[in-house]
């Protein structure tokens, strides 16, 4: 097993413990100091769970940690929120000002993105212009509250010599036991909702 002490300088050591059994009711107890190697691989993870464009966390992250999340919530009494997001009209800023372009805002409005969230909300590229946020939330009311500031400030967001933009959401909570596939399901058809009815805006749809 594995355990991390604290030391004098208050940093903390990982250590790799085994017991021997030496004679009866004698045992040897070995701590070998791990923290360079763990270090390392949690490195080493967090690289590839990681969206090389953007640096949000990328579908991996996701497979591997949505479960988690859904658990903690669900012991403090919160509720897993997903949200789909997508560029409005990307497709277009592309062609009229370039791939290039069209990376760099991918880039800001990530970084836009992290810094209006909440320490405990995550966000996930999904794919191409499209991303997934997950938040603690307690209620439908505060998803929408907080969506629609999110929206607000993409749309008045001003990077530097970079065409605006603005997205399109589609929110929903998960439910008891489902499988996340239906959730996300849900969220997509609220997304294509929020196109559907003039886009720049958010719809919500629950199970
Ligand atoms: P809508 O408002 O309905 O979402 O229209 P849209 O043009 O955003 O949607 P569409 O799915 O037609 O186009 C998505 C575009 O996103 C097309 C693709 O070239 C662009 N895209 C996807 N990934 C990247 C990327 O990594 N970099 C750049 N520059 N563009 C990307
Ligand atoms: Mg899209
Ligand atoms: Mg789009």
């Amino acid at each position: 097993r594995v355990v991390a002490i604290r030391g004098n300088s208050s940093s903390t050591h990982a250590f790799s413990v085994s017991i021997n059994k030496f004679e009866d009711s004698i045992y040897i107890v070995s701590f070998t100091d791990i923290s360079e190697t763990m270090l390392e691989n949690i490195k080493l993870e967090e690289k590839t769970l990681r969206d090389t464009l953007t640096n949000a966390y990328n579908r991996e992250f996701f497979e591997n940690n949505y479960r988690k999340l859904i658990e903690n919530y669900k012991t403090e009494d919160k509720l897993f929120a997903l949200v789909m997001i997508d560029i409005d009209n990307f497709k277009n800023i592309n062609d009229t000002y370039g791939h290039d372009i069209g990376d760099d805002i991918l880039i800001n409005l990530v970084s836009k993105i992290e810094k209006s969230l909440r320490n405990d909300d995550v966000l996930i590229r999904w794919g191409g212009e499209e991303f997934i946020i997950i938040l603690k939330i307690s209620s439908k009311n505060a998803l929408e509250f907080v969506l629609e500031k999110l929206r607000n400030i993409i749309e008045n967001s001003k990077f530097k010599n970079l065409p605006k933009v603005t997205c399109s959401f589609g929110g929903t909570l998960y439910e008891n036991d489902e499988n996340i596939t239906e959730t996300i399901k849900r969220a997509d058809m609220a997304l294509y909702t929020a196109k559907d009815n003039g886009k720049n805006r958010i719809e919500i749809r629950l199970g």
